[in-house]
């Protein structure tokens, strides 16, 4: 499915923001956020990044009436979203970047109009001004790590296939390296491919391709970069009969793969508390929005192409198998248990 795109007429909505004679740099509170994502209302960043991103932004200026949202999964839509705000004048970015290349000339067009870009979960390239994010190294080596128990007796000379995540996609790579250096040296990489924009179709062909290049009885687990990657594997090996599933990894928790952890189809998720970034976010946001600075934010700092020590906030994530859902997505109040366990 593609896009929701949601670029609304009257696209940036002004409000006056903080205490009068505060610290608002030019004497003018008013605070016009603008917020660009990579996927639709379907993925985590519609479902979850999203409503949270907005609700802490309320919290933290609450006199700014709303966020002006614009998500797409197409590089090309994405530039044209980010250089519309620019023009309409937005105060500050929170940019989840499709293609961090494609967009560096876009962020340098708002550094130059003076609109601070706060890179959201992927690494945008650029002069940005803070980046918020979970360590996707360790994201990978928890899926190695639990593809490895799941595998047995396997998981010493055994064969799995990767299915990674986007070519564009900075995290698809960081993902990638943390997986193999937990993988390589004690299984065989049969196959290993990159998908286009996380495009889950693009993984179905792929892994069909790797049922009949290996042979399915040789495929004793799958490192799939994220649930959705996931599901298509899942629906690649059932139209070839393969019986049992081999282990497979997953990453987000989306309701579909978490009952397909509950079925036994899918062995593992990464849980990401998603609260904790976009609440980071959407203060950093606002600090360089009213002109202050976010050293008292960030955790540490990172470097991109052309920029160094930018401040960032590099938060962990928690491997989730059957056995601790409860205790872990239930608990914070992720889905409840009649969500998981309602067939679907
Ligand atoms: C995110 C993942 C997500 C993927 C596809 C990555 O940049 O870190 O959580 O599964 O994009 O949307």
């Amino acid at each position: 499915a593609s896009a929701a795109i949601t670029v609304a007429a009257g696209l940036v909505l002004a409000g006056a923001c903080g205490e009068d004679g505060g610290d608002g740099g030019d004497g003018d509170d008013s605070l016009a956020v603008g917020v660009l994502l990579p996927g639709g209302g379907a993925s985590r960043f519609g479902q979850f990044d999203r409503p949270l991103i907005e609700k802490r932004l309320k919290q933290v200026c609450p006199d700014c009436p709303a966020a002006t949202v614009a998500a797409t999964p197409e590089p090309a839509v994405q530039r044209q979203q980010l250089e519309a705000m620019i023009t309409r004048g937005v105060d500050v970015l929170i940019l989840a970047a499709v293609d961090p290349q494609l967009l560096r000339s876009s962020v340098e067009a708002a550094h130059r109009a003076g609109i601070p870009v706060v890179a959201y979960d992927r690494l945008a390239q650029g002069p940005i001004s803070g980046y918020i994010t979970f360590d996707g190294a360790q994201v990978g080596r928890l899926q190695g790590e639990a593809l490895l128990k799941a595998m047995g007796t396997k998981a010493r000379g055994g064969q799995i296939v990767m299915m990674n995540g986007s070519t564009t996609d900075p995290n698809a790579g960081w993902f990638k390296r943390g997986s193999l250096s937990v993988l390589e040296g004690k299984v065989e990489i049969g196959k290993s491919y990159d998908t286009v924009g996380w495009r889950p179709e693009n993984a179905y062909v792929n892994m069909t391709g790797a049922i009949a290049a290996l042979g399915a009885g040789n495929i004793d687990g799958v490192l799939a970069a994220n649930d959705s990657l996931a599901g298509a594997v899942v629906s690649a090996l059932n139209a070839a009969e393969v019986r049992p599933l081999p282990p497979i990894t997953g990453q987000d928790a989306d309701l579909a793969a978490v009952r397909r952890i509950v079925r036994g189809d899918q062995y593992m998720t990464i849980y990401k508390p998603f609260k904790p970034a976009a609440d980071a976010a959407a203060e950093m946001a606002v600090a360089l929005g009213r002109g202050g600075t976010v050293g008292s934010i960030a955790t540490g700092t990172v470097d991109n192409a052309t920029t160094k020590d930018i401040p960032a906030v590099l938060l962990p994530s928690v491997s989730v198998t059957v056995g601790n859902i409860r205790n872990t997505l239930v608990k914070d109040g992720m889905y409840t248990v009649e969500q998981i366990c309602t067939p679907k």
